[in-house]
């Protein structure tokens, strides 16, 4: 290491061998890690503040993280903050914005011309609509229907762009001669371009809503194209901060939360009642969801 990156700030030595590098997500897009502040050791350090030196019941640093997220304790996870270069098609981005505890700075197609990338997707991924989840995949399509689709979106996405291409060419045959205005203006040239096309954003977030957006859209029930992204990121977060990714993992992603009529469904199991939907008091979705975290066929 050179003396002019000796630090004496809290680093994670898992994350800054991934900083600067390219994750590829999907066909063109990326994920790097551009800096980032904090690590475990710095939310055990906040932490502390609120309960003092005094409190050995907790002060494993392991414990007093897994105490925080179990009991929603968020402020000491905001010590930590990440800035990622990402790259991903507009269609994925329209739902990622929504997340609006982030920083965002995005490329301008007012000042720039935008590259011909566009979103072809997996072939895997060429499903009919789900008849029963109105945001879902059903059966795949057949090999000579994949065939077909693809084609379709990527010729209507090559003659888009042939056109962008074409308006920004345009000539202005009434040109004096100091002037050397050429082409459609690019805030209008690029309306037409699909959702597919590609954008690239900085994204500035701290841990605690990095963690609400990962609960969200690395979950079975988000898109599978902003599901790859949170997988990354995801992955990026085990590296960063080890102990608070599993606890995490625990308490929130893979732990469950009942309401009062689901615990009282469970206390019946528990003391061998048996319990149908119907004898729940759980309208049908909420009897599913309990049997899927309960691990119980219906
Ligand atoms: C599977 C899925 C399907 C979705 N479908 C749709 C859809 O069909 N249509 C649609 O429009 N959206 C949809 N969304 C987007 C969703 O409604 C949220 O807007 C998005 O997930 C961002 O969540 P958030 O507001 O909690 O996050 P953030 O915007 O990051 O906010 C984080 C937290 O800050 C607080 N907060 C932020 N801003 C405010 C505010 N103004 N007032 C009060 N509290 C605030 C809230 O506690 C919030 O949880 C969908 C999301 C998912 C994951």
């Amino acid at each position: 290491m050179s003396a002019s990156n000796i630090t004496k700030r809290a680093i994670s030595e898992e994350l800054e061998l991934l900083l600067g590098e390219s994750l590829s997500v999907l066909d063109h897009g990326f994920i790097r890690v551009i800096d980032y502040m904090g690590n475990d050791a710095a939310i055990v350090q906040a932490a502390r503040v609120s309960y003092g030196a005094g409190t050995k019941s907790i002060s494993e640093d392991a414990g007093l993280i897994n105490y925080l997220m179990m009991n929603a304790h968020t402020s000491p996870f905001e010590m930590c903050e990440i800035k990622v270069h990402v790259k991903l098609p507009i269609f994925v981005a329209r739902q990622w914005i929504r997340h609006r505890a982030a920083s965002v700075n995005e490329v301008s197609g007012r000042y720039s011309v935008l590259s011909k990338e566009f979103y072809l997707p997996n072939l895997v991924q060429l499903c009919y609509q789900s008849s029963h989840n109105k945001q879902g995949k059903g059966a795949e399509l057949s090999p000579e229907q994949k065939a077909c689709v693809l084609d379709m979106l990527r010729t209507d996405a090559e003659q888009v762009f042939a056109h962008y291409t074409t308006l920004l060419a345009l000539q202005n045959t009434e040109q004096r001669e100091q002037l050397t205005e050429s082409g459609l203006t690019r805030e209008l040239a690029r309306i037409n371009l699909p959702l597919s096309t590609y954008t690239e954003w900085y994204w500035k977030i701290d841990l605690h809503n990095l963690l609400h957006f990962l609960s969200l859209r690395a979950s079975p029930h988000a898109q599978y194209e902003i599901r790859a992204y949170a997988e990354i990121l995801f992955d990026i977060v085990k590296r960063w901060v080890p102990l608070t990714h599993a606890a995490f993992v625990n308490y929130r992603l893979e732990g469950g939360r009942f309401s009062k009529m689901a615990l009282e469904v469970i206390r019946r199991l528990l003391a061998g009642v048996s319990v149908t939907q119907e004898t729940s008091g759980l309208s049908k979705r909420e009897w599913e969801n309990l049997c899927r975290l309960l691990q119980i066929k219906i």
